[in-house]
Protein backbone atom coordinates (compact mmCIF):
# COMPACT_ATOMS: atom_id res chain seq x y z
CA UNK A 1 0.00 0.00 0.00
CA UNK A 2 0.63 3.44 -0.61
CA UNK A 3 1.62 5.40 3.29
CA UNK A 4 2.63 8.46 4.19
CA UNK A 5 5.67 7.52 6.25
CA UNK A 6 8.08 9.71 9.30
CA UNK A 7 11.12 7.45 9.40
CA UNK A 8 12.32 10.80 11.47
CA UNK A 9 11.44 12.95 13.50
CA UNK A 10 11.80 16.48 11.94
CA UNK A 11 8.67 18.34 11.58
CA UNK A 12 5.69 18.03 8.87
CA UNK A 13 8.10 18.02 5.85
CA UNK A 14 9.54 14.85 7.24
CA UNK A 15 6.78 12.76 5.62
CA UNK A 16 7.29 10.30 2.46
CA UNK A 17 5.34 8.86 0.60
CA UNK A 18 6.18 5.16 -0.05
CA UNK A 19 5.15 2.06 -0.84
CA UNK A 20 5.50 -0.47 2.33
CA UNK A 21 3.96 -4.03 3.10
CA UNK A 22 0.24 -3.89 2.82
CA UNK A 23 -0.94 -4.55 7.02
CA UNK A 24 -2.85 -7.78 8.16
CA UNK A 25 -5.77 -7.51 10.31
CA UNK A 26 -5.10 -9.78 13.26
CA UNK A 27 -7.95 -11.59 15.17
CA UNK A 28 -10.84 -8.96 16.41
CA UNK A 29 -9.38 -6.71 13.77
CA UNK A 30 -10.49 -5.35 10.20
CA UNK A 31 -8.71 -3.74 7.56
CA UNK A 32 -10.14 -0.58 5.72
CA UNK A 33 -9.39 0.75 2.61
CA UNK A 34 -9.76 4.03 3.11
CA UNK A 35 -11.44 6.28 0.35
CA UNK A 36 -10.28 9.56 2.40
CA UNK A 37 -8.23 10.57 5.67
CA UNK A 38 -8.94 13.68 7.47
CA UNK A 39 -6.21 15.90 9.57
CA UNK A 40 -5.62 17.11 12.77
CA UNK A 41 -3.05 18.71 14.66
CA UNK A 42 -1.97 15.50 16.48
CA UNK A 43 -0.12 14.89 12.84
CA UNK A 44 2.09 17.62 13.32
CA UNK A 45 2.85 16.55 17.14
CA UNK A 46 3.76 13.36 16.01
CA UNK A 47 5.97 14.73 13.41
CA UNK A 48 7.73 16.83 15.86
CA UNK A 49 8.13 13.88 18.37
CA UNK A 50 5.30 15.12 20.66
CA UNK A 51 5.33 12.41 21.81
CA UNK A 52 7.82 10.29 20.30
CA UNK A 53 5.87 7.67 18.13
CA UNK A 54 7.69 4.46 17.76
CA UNK A 55 9.33 4.92 14.00
CA UNK A 56 8.72 4.26 11.17
CA UNK A 57 5.48 5.68 11.77
CA UNK A 58 2.51 6.50 10.02
CA UNK A 59 0.22 9.51 11.26
CA UNK A 60 -3.51 9.95 10.50
CA UNK A 61 -6.38 9.44 13.37
CA UNK A 62 -9.29 9.97 11.10
CA UNK A 63 -10.80 8.28 8.35
CA UNK A 64 -13.38 6.33 6.31
CA UNK A 65 -13.46 3.30 3.80
CA UNK A 66 -14.74 -0.01 3.02
CA UNK A 67 -13.74 -2.81 4.91
CA UNK A 68 -11.26 -5.63 2.53
CA UNK A 69 -10.14 -8.00 4.85
CA UNK A 70 -11.33 -9.40 8.51
CA UNK A 71 -9.19 -11.11 11.32
CA UNK A 72 -10.20 -14.20 12.82
CA UNK A 73 -13.50 -14.11 15.66
CA UNK A 74 -14.76 -10.69 13.66
CA UNK A 75 -18.65 -11.57 13.09
CA UNK A 76 -19.79 -7.64 13.76
CA UNK A 77 -18.92 -6.43 10.32
CA UNK A 78 -17.76 -7.33 6.96
CA UNK A 79 -16.01 -7.52 4.04
CA UNK A 80 -17.66 -4.91 1.58
CA UNK A 81 -18.99 -2.35 4.97
CA UNK A 82 -18.89 0.71 4.41
CA UNK A 83 -17.44 2.32 7.61
CA UNK A 84 -15.65 5.11 9.69
CA UNK A 85 -13.12 4.89 11.92
CA UNK A 86 -12.87 5.46 15.37
CA UNK A 87 -9.81 6.55 16.30
CA UNK A 88 -9.76 5.86 20.35
CA UNK A 89 -8.81 2.73 20.98
CA UNK A 90 -8.93 0.91 24.44
CA UNK A 91 -7.66 -2.64 25.28
CA UNK A 92 -11.08 -3.64 25.89
CA UNK A 93 -10.79 -5.98 29.38
CA UNK A 94 -9.36 -3.09 31.93
CA UNK A 95 -11.76 -2.16 34.61
CA UNK A 96 -12.08 1.87 32.42
CA UNK A 97 -12.83 -0.12 29.40
CA UNK A 98 -15.17 -2.55 31.61
CA UNK A 99 -17.20 0.36 32.59
CA UNK A 100 -16.93 1.62 29.02
CA UNK A 101 -14.67 4.51 29.34
CA UNK A 102 -12.33 3.77 26.82
CA UNK A 103 -9.94 7.20 26.77
CA UNK A 104 -9.39 6.01 30.64
CA UNK A 105 -7.92 2.97 29.66
CA UNK A 106 -4.84 1.67 31.44
CA UNK A 107 -2.78 1.12 27.80
CA UNK A 108 -4.94 3.86 25.90
CA UNK A 109 -4.11 4.21 22.30
CA UNK A 110 -5.13 6.77 19.55
CA UNK A 111 -4.92 5.51 16.32
CA UNK A 112 -2.06 7.70 14.46
CA UNK A 113 -0.45 8.50 17.35
CA UNK A 114 0.76 4.78 19.17
CA UNK A 115 -0.73 2.97 16.02
CA UNK A 116 -0.12 2.94 12.36
CA UNK A 117 -2.55 5.23 11.21
CA UNK A 118 -4.83 6.62 8.15
CA UNK A 119 -2.58 8.45 5.68
CA UNK A 120 -2.22 5.45 4.41
CA UNK A 121 -4.34 3.35 1.77
CA UNK A 122 -5.40 0.92 4.39
CA UNK A 123 -5.59 1.20 7.95
CA UNK A 124 -6.20 -2.13 10.75
CA UNK A 125 -7.94 -1.57 13.77
CA UNK A 126 -10.32 -3.39 16.33
CA UNK A 127 -13.49 -4.46 14.70
CA UNK A 128 -15.15 -2.57 17.64
CA UNK A 129 -13.43 0.72 16.35
CA UNK A 130 -15.78 0.89 13.27
CA UNK A 131 -19.20 2.37 12.65
CA UNK A 132 -21.30 2.34 9.68
CA UNK A 133 -20.98 5.36 7.67
CA UNK A 134 -24.15 7.66 7.62
CA UNK A 135 -25.58 7.32 4.98
CA UNK A 136 -26.66 10.97 4.49
CA UNK A 137 -23.14 12.44 4.34
CA UNK A 138 -20.56 11.62 1.23
CA UNK A 139 -16.99 9.81 1.80
CA UNK A 140 -15.37 13.38 2.58
CA UNK A 141 -17.88 14.56 5.38
CA UNK A 142 -17.97 10.54 6.90
CA UNK A 143 -13.84 10.64 7.02
CA UNK A 144 -13.51 13.59 8.68
CA UNK A 145 -16.16 14.16 12.15
CA UNK A 146 -14.34 11.14 14.35
CA UNK A 147 -11.77 12.80 16.43
CA UNK A 148 -12.64 16.41 16.59
CA UNK A 149 -16.44 15.80 17.27
CA UNK A 150 -16.00 12.92 19.35
CA UNK A 151 -13.42 14.91 21.31
CA UNK A 152 -15.49 17.97 21.97
CA UNK A 153 -18.90 16.04 22.30
CA UNK A 154 -17.22 14.54 25.25
CA UNK A 155 -15.60 17.85 26.66
CA UNK A 156 -19.46 19.29 26.23
CA UNK A 157 -20.68 16.13 28.42
CA UNK A 158 -17.87 16.80 31.17
CA UNK A 159 -19.16 20.52 31.54
CA UNK A 160 -22.41 19.40 32.17
CA UNK A 161 -23.23 21.89 28.90
CA UNK A 162 -27.33 22.90 30.03
CA UNK A 163 -30.24 23.84 27.89
CA UNK A 164 -29.43 28.05 27.87
CA UNK A 165 -26.23 27.86 29.09
CA UNK A 166 -23.93 30.50 27.49
CA UNK A 167 -21.20 28.68 25.90
CA UNK A 168 -17.76 29.80 24.55
CA UNK A 169 -15.67 28.47 22.15
CA UNK A 170 -12.26 29.96 21.90
CA UNK A 171 -10.38 30.13 18.75
CA UNK A 172 -13.02 28.81 16.07
CA UNK A 173 -11.77 27.40 12.62
CA UNK A 174 -9.65 24.48 14.74
CA UNK A 175 -11.45 20.98 13.90
CA UNK A 176 -12.72 20.48 17.71
CA UNK A 177 -13.55 24.30 18.20
CA UNK A 178 -16.19 24.00 15.60
CA UNK A 179 -17.69 21.09 16.53
CA UNK A 180 -17.94 22.27 20.19
CA UNK A 181 -19.87 25.30 18.07
CA UNK A 182 -22.15 23.18 16.28
CA UNK A 183 -22.74 20.49 19.12
CA UNK A 184 -23.16 23.46 21.70
CA UNK A 185 -26.20 24.54 19.43
CA UNK A 186 -27.80 21.58 19.41
CA UNK A 187 -27.61 21.14 23.17
CA UNK A 188 -29.34 24.25 23.79
CA UNK A 189 -26.81 26.38 24.07
CA UNK A 190 -26.56 30.31 23.15
CA UNK A 191 -23.09 29.93 21.57
CA UNK A 192 -20.30 32.67 21.15
CA UNK A 193 -16.88 32.10 19.63
CA UNK A 194 -13.57 33.91 19.98
CA UNK A 195 -10.74 34.24 16.78
CA UNK A 196 -7.70 36.30 15.77
CA UNK A 197 -9.12 36.23 12.59
CA UNK A 198 -12.46 38.55 11.61
CA UNK A 199 -13.56 36.21 8.91
CA UNK A 200 -13.57 33.04 11.07
CA UNK A 201 -15.88 34.91 13.48
CA UNK A 202 -18.27 35.61 10.33
CA UNK A 203 -18.35 32.34 9.37
CA UNK A 204 -19.12 30.75 13.09
CA UNK A 205 -21.75 33.21 12.89
CA UNK A 206 -22.77 32.61 9.69
CA UNK A 207 -23.06 28.65 10.88
CA UNK A 208 -25.32 29.66 13.23
CA UNK A 209 -23.60 31.11 16.54
CA UNK A 210 -24.80 33.87 18.28
CA UNK A 211 -22.12 36.06 18.13
CA UNK A 212 -18.07 36.39 18.40
CA UNK A 213 -14.91 38.24 19.37
CA UNK A 214 -11.36 38.94 18.25
CA UNK A 215 -9.52 37.03 20.62
CA UNK A 216 -6.88 40.05 20.44
CA UNK A 217 -8.84 41.99 22.46
CA UNK A 218 -10.46 41.01 26.02
CA UNK A 219 -13.61 38.71 25.16
CA UNK A 220 -14.52 38.28 28.37
CA UNK A 221 -15.83 42.34 28.70
CA UNK A 222 -17.20 42.03 24.86
CA UNK A 223 -19.43 38.64 26.07
CA UNK A 224 -20.70 40.71 29.11
CA UNK A 225 -21.87 43.69 27.40
CA UNK A 226 -23.12 42.09 24.66
CA UNK A 227 -25.17 39.33 26.60
CA UNK A 228 -24.84 41.22 30.40
CA UNK A 229 -23.02 38.45 31.69
CA UNK A 230 -20.17 36.08 31.38
CA UNK A 231 -19.53 32.46 30.16
CA UNK A 232 -21.12 29.09 32.03
CA UNK A 233 -19.09 27.07 29.93
CA UNK A 234 -16.11 27.70 28.34
CA UNK A 235 -14.51 25.49 25.45
CA UNK A 236 -10.29 25.78 25.54
CA UNK A 237 -7.08 24.47 23.57
CA UNK A 238 -5.21 27.11 22.83
CA UNK A 239 -3.79 27.54 26.51
CA UNK A 240 -1.35 30.01 27.50
CA UNK A 241 -2.25 33.01 25.62
CA UNK A 242 -5.94 32.65 26.00
CA UNK A 243 -5.92 31.23 29.74
CA UNK A 244 -6.47 34.80 31.65
CA UNK A 245 -9.04 35.79 29.49
CA UNK A 246 -10.96 32.50 29.50
CA UNK A 247 -10.94 32.21 33.16
CA UNK A 248 -11.94 35.59 33.71
CA UNK A 249 -14.89 35.28 31.98
CA UNK A 250 -16.83 33.02 33.82
CA UNK A 251 -19.27 33.20 35.40
CA UNK A 252 -20.32 31.96 39.07
CA UNK A 253 -20.11 28.05 39.17
CA UNK A 254 -18.68 28.30 35.17
CA UNK A 255 -16.96 25.23 33.95
CA UNK A 256 -13.59 25.67 31.47
CA UNK A 257 -13.15 22.21 29.78
CA UNK A 258 -9.78 22.13 28.55
CA UNK A 259 -8.34 19.64 25.26
CA UNK A 260 -4.71 21.22 24.77
CA UNK A 261 -2.50 23.75 24.66
CA UNK A 262 -1.34 24.51 20.75
CA UNK A 263 0.10 28.01 22.26
CA UNK A 264 1.87 26.70 25.32
CA UNK A 265 1.32 24.12 28.01
CA UNK A 266 1.49 25.92 31.54
CA UNK A 267 -0.87 28.41 32.40
CA UNK A 268 -1.17 30.65 36.04
CA UNK A 269 -3.88 29.48 38.16
CA UNK A 270 -5.65 32.01 40.46
CA UNK A 271 -6.75 30.64 43.48
CA UNK A 272 -9.04 33.21 45.04
CA UNK A 273 -11.02 33.20 41.26
CA UNK A 274 -11.28 29.77 41.33
CA UNK A 275 -12.50 28.61 44.91
CA UNK A 276 -14.88 31.90 45.16
CA UNK A 277 -16.46 31.94 42.06
CA UNK A 278 -16.52 27.87 42.66
CA UNK A 279 -15.16 27.73 39.34
CA UNK A 280 -14.27 24.11 37.60
CA UNK A 281 -11.27 23.60 35.56
CA UNK A 282 -11.52 19.96 33.41
CA UNK A 283 -9.31 18.32 31.38
CA UNK A 284 -10.74 16.09 28.88
CA UNK A 285 -9.35 13.99 26.12
CA UNK A 286 -10.90 11.63 23.25
CA UNK A 287 -13.88 9.58 24.07
CA UNK A 288 -15.64 6.65 24.88
CA UNK A 289 -17.04 4.38 22.78
CA UNK A 290 -20.68 5.04 23.51
CA UNK A 291 -19.73 8.44 22.52
CA UNK A 292 -18.46 8.25 19.48
CA UNK A 293 -22.09 5.77 18.63
CA UNK A 294 -23.94 9.20 20.11
CA UNK A 295 -22.00 11.60 17.68
CA UNK A 296 -22.46 9.63 14.72
CA UNK A 297 -25.85 9.37 15.80
CA UNK A 298 -26.42 12.61 15.93
CA UNK A 299 -24.28 13.12 12.44
CA UNK A 300 -26.42 10.43 11.08
CA UNK A 301 -29.44 12.47 11.82
CA UNK A 302 -28.68 15.79 10.32
CA UNK A 303 -28.95 17.19 13.23
CA UNK A 304 -24.74 18.31 13.85
CA UNK A 305 -23.64 19.36 10.57
CA UNK A 306 -20.10 18.43 9.74
CA UNK A 307 -18.05 21.26 8.85
CA UNK A 308 -15.48 20.66 5.91
CA UNK A 309 -12.38 23.29 5.02
CA UNK A 310 -11.03 21.72 2.23
CA UNK A 311 -10.48 18.32 0.16
CA UNK A 312 -6.93 17.79 -0.91
CA UNK A 313 -5.65 14.35 -2.86
CA UNK A 314 -3.70 12.04 -0.68
CA UNK A 315 -0.81 12.81 -2.47
CA UNK A 316 -0.84 16.77 -1.68
CA UNK A 317 -0.49 15.78 2.22
CA UNK A 318 2.44 18.91 2.28
CA UNK A 319 -0.36 21.54 0.90
CA UNK A 320 -2.97 19.98 3.21
CA UNK A 321 -0.31 20.19 6.09
CA UNK A 322 0.72 23.74 5.08
CA UNK A 323 -3.21 24.90 5.45
CA UNK A 324 -3.18 23.87 8.89
CA UNK A 325 -0.07 24.80 10.19
CA UNK A 326 -0.94 28.51 9.06
CA UNK A 327 -4.16 28.26 10.65
CA UNK A 328 -6.13 28.94 7.40
CA UNK A 329 -9.02 26.53 7.83
CA UNK A 330 -12.56 26.77 9.11
CA UNK A 331 -13.24 22.95 9.38
CA UNK A 332 -11.89 20.06 8.66
CA UNK A 333 -9.37 19.02 5.78
CA UNK A 334 -9.24 16.38 4.39
CA UNK A 335 -7.20 14.11 1.88
CA UNK A 336 -8.90 12.03 -0.67
CA UNK A 337 -7.86 9.15 -3.41
CA UNK A 338 -8.41 8.79 -6.82
ZN1 LIG B 1 -8.49 -0.83 28.75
Amino acid sequence: MNAWILHEIGGPDSFVLEDVETPLPGPGEVRVRLHVSALNHLDIWSSMGMPKPPLPHVAGADGAGVIDAVGEDVTTVAVGDEVVVNPSIGCGHCDACRRGETSLCDSYKILGEHLWGTLADQVVVPATNVVAKPSILDWEHAGAYGLAYGTAYRMLRRARLRVGDTLLVVGVGGGVSNAAMEIGQVMGAKVFVTSRDPKKIEKAVFSGADGGFLSTEDYGKALKAATGAGADVVVENVGAPTWKASMSVLNKGGRLVTCGGTGGPSVELSLPRLFFKQLEVIGSTMFDVGEFADITRMIADGRVPVTVDSVFAFEDLPGALARMQNGEQFGKIVLRRG
